[in-house]
């Protein structure tokens, strides 16, 4: 028996910094949606009580470090599944990226081993479950557009934005999540307008989200690596509508409602970065 899910990025319209916690993680609120820019996971069931992992990729491990392997573990021992799964994953999303790869792989294999199994669990159990792998991953589980609060664990589904494209734009360097949670300082850190986000997806105004785009993390991630903000600047001087790194970066996207003016834009940023992508928004 074999299956395929489709494991789609997210990029953030914000992400907001509230507070410490006591376990060491923050309290955020992130508006997240999803593109068009996804890994594709097989899924085939072994009879033998095992999980293999398949893939080819310099910077991703391919055993029980990798988040696909962890959440299939996680699923079989919560739900008692004695069969077995092998887990091909073809990656396209960029690794360390600010765009949750690994967090997407780790929920297409909760939805893909849900329907495998015919186990008819609700996407919020599952969503549930998530919580354990990693704050994007509840997220991702859902998909579309939500806003995540907690640690990420709470959804709330929100309106798609508006249509347009996306121009995504990723220095050739890695970024890790933790370095820069570690280097937050609250009583300086800026925090965007979650709720003008959250509006103008009620309101289907672009302008309005264009200009609310923020992200508490960009500057600590752009005092590190200064080839975020110069992407930035050359995406705003091409002509996007806004631009705004995604989670703790490097990626930095622009959002453009023309497709000539998103094509030419992506076609400058190639000769200036090396890996751009041209998406669209399916949340
Ligand atoms: P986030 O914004 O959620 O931190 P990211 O896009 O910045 O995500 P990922 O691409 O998810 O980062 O990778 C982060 C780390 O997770 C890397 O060190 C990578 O080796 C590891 N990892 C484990 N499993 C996977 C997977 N299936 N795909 C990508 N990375 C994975």
């Amino acid at each position: 028996m074999a299956l395929f899910e489709k494991a789609p990025a997210k990029i953030n319209l914000s992400l907001d910094v509230l507070s410490k916690r006591n376990d060491g993680y923050h309290n955020v609120e992130m508006v997240m949606t999803t593109i068009d820019l996804a890994d594709r996971i097989e899924l085939y069931t072994l009879k033998e009580n095992r999980i293999e992992i398949s893939l080819e990729s310099r910077y991703v491990p391919s055993d029980e470090r990798n988040l696909a392997y962890k959440a299939a573990a996680l699923f079989k021992s919560h739900y008692g599944i004695r069969s077995g799964v092998r887990i091909n994953i073809y990656k396209s999303i960029p690794v360390s990226a600010g765009l949750g790869g690994g967090s997407a792989d780790a929920a297409a294999v909760l939805r893909g081993l849900n329907r495998l199994w015919s186990l008819n669990i609700r996407t919020r159990e599952l969503a549930d479950l998530a919580d354990a792998l990693g704050s994007d991953v509840p997220f991702c589980v859902h998909g579309g557009t939500a806003v995540a609060r907690g640690r990420g664990e709470r959804i709330e589904k929100l309106p798609s934005p508006p249509p347009c494209w996306v121009v995504l734009a990723k220095p050739d360097i890695g970024v890790s999540t933790r370095t820069i949670f570690q280097r937050v300082r609250l009583d300086k850190l800026y925090h965007p307008d979650s709720s003008a986000i959250i509006e103008a997806l009620y309101e289907r105004d672009f302008a309005k989200l264009s200009t609310n785009l923020g992200n508490s993390l960009e500057a600590i991630t752009s005092a590190l690596h200064p080839e975020v903000s110069h992407i930035k600047g050359k995406m705003l001087q091409n002509g996007a509508s806004a631009v705004l790194m995604s989670g703790s970066g490097p990626t930095v996207y622009g959002l453009v409602q023309q497709e000539s003016k998103a094509q030419r834009i992506y076609n400058s940023m190639r000769g200036f970065c090396e890996e751009v992508y041209l998406v669209r928004l399916i949340g």
